[in-house]
């Protein structure tokens, strides 16, 4: 028996319950390395295994082909809202242009415009973010230095269904920090993509970029080394000393999905019906749970509504807790509240919360 309850944190969030235990197990004594991985050098071989294979393990999920690099970074997604713009558009004449659909992508705009010329191609603030733009609402040229949007808008709950229309010209760039590995992604289409681990993939302390190759010799060599993709590549994520533990669990993480779930279209599958079955209870609730998101742009990962009050609210989370549903809240910028349902969150927990849904819009509306 252990305490744990159902974890609806967005973010570092539950991861499944085998990896924990298979990490448990091997924390003291890494088999083979008589030491914990805790304590060995990223040199060490059995470790540049470890991070062969959760690379290896994540080109066979997503399909990544070779003309892809795959590299494990730290700073999190925010170093990434830097690194992209200091590679691509530092130093260029062209335009960055942004798809902003909520909290995350304004804070990336934020970074790119320190290194170069920005442009707000959409952005969604007149509806307080609860929506996405068809190819009909925004243009991009097509010699933009990329296209950037935020594949799931963590805070607001807004999910892009596919890829945005985009130039064949410009590098498509997605920070799908709280989406990634939730569904089958046709990584061609893109530039670079990226996500911190801390939501589906691991937790926090790595990120995972996706770069087209011919991508990373466009940066000056100039910029920050750090944040120079090229750095990375060319040492194959060792070119200072990576996040040793984080890399271990992500792999831990990516085989589960791989071996245990059955890859990623399985994936999708059962974040569908996890998903629907929420969003189900919010049509049905008469008004007394409003979802955030238009109904076509819902995430299958961040559950966000409103109820009729904060007070509603405020006594939604403390009887959720009780009934061990824990981290609903909002986010403190827009409240209300949001199930985070990651791809590790089981189906128990989501039915679940459906329950105490139910049974607390029956007794207060
Ligand atoms: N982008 C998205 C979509 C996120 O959800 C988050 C984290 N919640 C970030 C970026 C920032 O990630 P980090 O804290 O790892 O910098």
């Amino acid at each position: 028996a252990t305490d744990r309850v159902f974890n609806f944190s967005a973010g570092p969030a539950v991861l499944p319950e085998s990896v924990l235990r298979e990490v448990q197990e091997e924390f003291l004594c890494l088999p083979g390395a008589g030491a914990s991985l805790l304590e060995i050098s990223h040199r060490d071989k059995l470790f540049v295994e470890i991070l062969h294979n959760a690379e290896n393990t994540l080109r066979s999920l997503l399909g990544i082909s070779d003309d892809y690099s795959v590299m494990f970074m730290q700073g999190g997604a925010t170093l990434q809202f830097s690194a992209i713009a200091a590679n691509l558009l530092r130093g260029t004449d062209k335009t960055a242009q942004y798809l902003l659909t909520g909290s995350w992508g304004k804070k990336a705009i934020k970074e790119a415009k320190k290194e170069g010329k920005v442009v707000t191609a959409y952005d969604s603030a007149d509806t307080n973010y609860d929506r996405l733009p068809t190819a009909a609402d925004y243009t991009c040229p097509d010699d933009a230095a990329y296209l950037y949007y935020c594949s799931n808008e963590t805070i607001q709950g807004v999910q892009f269904g596919s890829e945005p229309e985009c130039p064949a010209s410009v590098p498509l760039v997605s920070d799908a920090s709280s989406d990634f590995l939730c569904r089958p992604l046709p990584v061609d289409k893109y530039g670079l993509l990226y996500a911190c681990a801390q939501k589906n993939a691991g937790p926090a302390g790595v990120s995972v970029v996706v770069m087209r190759k011919d991508l990373l010799d466009i940066a000056d060599p100039n910029i920050p080394g750090y944040l120079h993709y090229k750095n990375h590549h060319d040492n194959d994520s060792e070119w200072n000393t990576p996040p040793t533990f984080a890399i271990y669990v992500l792999g831990k993480v990516a085989r589960w999905l791989q071996n245990d779930i059955g890859g990623l279209a399985k994936m999708e599958e059962l974040n569908r019906e996890k998903s629907q079955s929420l969003y189900k209870i919010i049509d049905e609730s008469n008004g007394f749970y409003k979802g955030h998101a238009q109904t076509d742009c819902r995430s299958l990962m961040n559950v966000t509504f409103n109820l009729p009050s904060e007070e509603m609210t405020a006594k939604f989370v403390s009887e959720a807790g009780s009934h061990r549903l824990a981290a609903l809240k909002g986010h403190r910028s827009v409240g209300g509240i949001r199930a985070s349902i990651y791809n590790a969150m089981p189906r128990e927990g989501v039915q679940a919360l459906g329950d105490f849904m139910t049974d607390f819009a029956s007794r207060n509306s």
